[in-house]
């Protein structure tokens, strides 16, 4: 099967020009100034739109079981509402397993979630929720597996103290794995949680009141340290929410600490005014929405290199569960928000239609640098010769509103109900596949395949800045 796409501007990270690309077998088959193929071949013209890598979104959550719920997204409907907002592949962070289980039993459970379901190609960060000798030997026959990356959380139930921390990052590093953080001071956060809830204030607000951002600052600063402390082990930080933890990030990098930093647009479009809406337990997530100075921030670090990619933590529970479980109490709420379809057109719109970033630059945020960080590149994050057709296409004339009603995720609400987002996705490819067209879905439950992804590589994650 062939697909000639015709007169759009091909945008890499690294470049963008107008030609024209074959896809064939799966593939990126060329590119040229002018292709004419022999039939049997479909065309399709691309005039006038941007021709680009399909996303790479490393951070989702579908079918977690988080002990109180289980969020409304399975791996068929998180990835058919990824594969139509443009992204191509997931990396999802698997949930904790019970009680002292083995890193191979989260990934085997995350197997049967994901088998026969996925409409796009997706893999697994593992999950260290306590550390002993049985966990630390199993890391480098994960890594075999194609499990590169692994998540530790500083609170939560499993939350892991430093002594654990520097182990495990030092056994990380030497398995050629990446370490990725949930940074939050959980201590202080007990603290003012347990203060709210004795006197009676359990409105959504104090869900953000209870986590402030130097919650999540000091525990990025201690982990840096750390990671240093463990052999330079290389870092990851996940959904920075706050412009402190921003310029923690840029001291590590400036001397030349191999860190790098994830957002997520609701860090940078939402801000804490929703927690005085009438629908406030629609944003209950964490870290929390910071104040408008903080987006303010984050875009200088999207604008100026110093944050490196771009996903959404999508972590979808409905509102409807949201009231049931919680009854309108913060402390009850499950945590997290939908938001895989809408990664891509909010930050075309704006970030390029605005003019503070570069098509290349979207390009690198949104899919080299995750794939170049997690294992997956040149197949994923790059439209070259060889490498898989994953492609979406965006015409930047048309306007895109989001309603709800118009997503493909299993949620009963949108965070982004009514943006208005200049651009609009036509095409989505995965791997030559046509899985979105105009509006429709036209993908299928099983299509995505188990991704192995390669050992950490430094050489391609110091390639993510610019
Ligand atoms: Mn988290
Ligand atoms: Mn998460």
């Amino acid at each position: 099967m062939r697909v000639l796409i015709k007169n759009g501007l091909i945008v890499n990270a690294d470049g963008q020009a107008k030609q024209d690309l074959l896809i064939e077998d799966g593939l990126v088959k060329c590119l040229a100034d002018t292709l004419e193929v022999e039939p049997p071949c479909e065309t399709i013209d691309a005039s006038g739109c941007y021709v680009m890598p399909g996303g790479v979104d490393v951070h989702t959550h579908f079918n977690i079981d988080t002990g109180i719920a289980r969020s409304c997204d399975d791996f068929f409907t998180g990835t058919r509402a990824a594969a139509c907002g443009g992204t191509t592949t997931i990396v999802d962070h698997m949930g904790f397993g019970p009680p002292g289980c083995s890193l191979h039993h989260q990934l085997a459970v995350y197997h049967d979630y994901a088998a026969y379901k996925a409409v796009i190609d997706y893999s697994f960060h593992g999950v260290i929720q306590h550390v002993n000798h049985a966990v630390l030997d199993d890391i480098p026959r994960m890594v075999e597996a194609g499990i590169s990356s692994f998540k530790l959380y500083l609170t939560y139930q499993y939350k892991l103290n430093d002594d654990e921390l520097l182990r495990v990052m030092r056994h990380l590093h030497s398995a050629g794995a990446l370490t990725t953080v949930h940074p939050e001071n959980d201590a202080a956060i007990a603290q003012k949680r347990a203060g709210f809830i004795s006197a009676g204030k359990t409105a959504p607000r104090y869900h953000a009141l209870s986590r402030p951002l130097e919650c999540e600052a000091e525990a990025i600063a201690r982990t840096i340290n750390l990671a240093q402390l463990a052999g330079n082990a290389p870092l990851y930080i996940v959904h920075l929410s706050n412009g402190l933890g921003l310029d923690y990030l840029r001291i590590a990098r400036a001397r030349r600490q191999p860190v790098w930093v994830e957002t997520c647009p609701q860090y940078l479009l939402l801000d804490d005014r929703c927690y005085e809406r009438e629908d406030a337990l629609k944003f209950i997530l964490s870290p929390p929405l910071r104040n408008t100075s903080n987006n303010d921030d984050l875009w200088c670090g999207v604008v100026d290199g110093s944050i490196d990619t771009i996903a959404t933590d999508h972590c979808a529970f409905s509102m409807t569960q949201r009231q049931q479980l919680s009854g309108g109490d913060f402390s009850r709420c499950p945590n997290g928000l939908p938001g895989v379809e809408n990664r891509l057109l909010l930050l075309f719109s704006h970030g390029v239609m605005t003019g503070r970033i570069s098509t290349q630059r979207f390009v690198a945020l949104t899919s080299a640098n995750p794939a170049k960080l997690f294992g997956l590149w040149p197949q994923k994050g790059l439209l070259a010769p060889g490498s898989d057709a994953d492609i979406v296409i965006i015409d930047p004339k048309r306007t895109t509103t989001i309603h709800h009603a118009a997503l493909h995720d299993n949620a009963d609400y949108s965070p982004w109900e009514g943006f208005i987002c200049q651009g609009a996705l036509r095409q989505t490819f995965a791997r030559g596949r046509l899985i979105f067209d105009n509006g429709t879905f036209t993908g299928s439950a099983g299509q995505g395949r188990f991704l192995r992804r390669n050992p950490f590589n430094a050489a391609h994650a110091s390639g993510t800045e610019s």
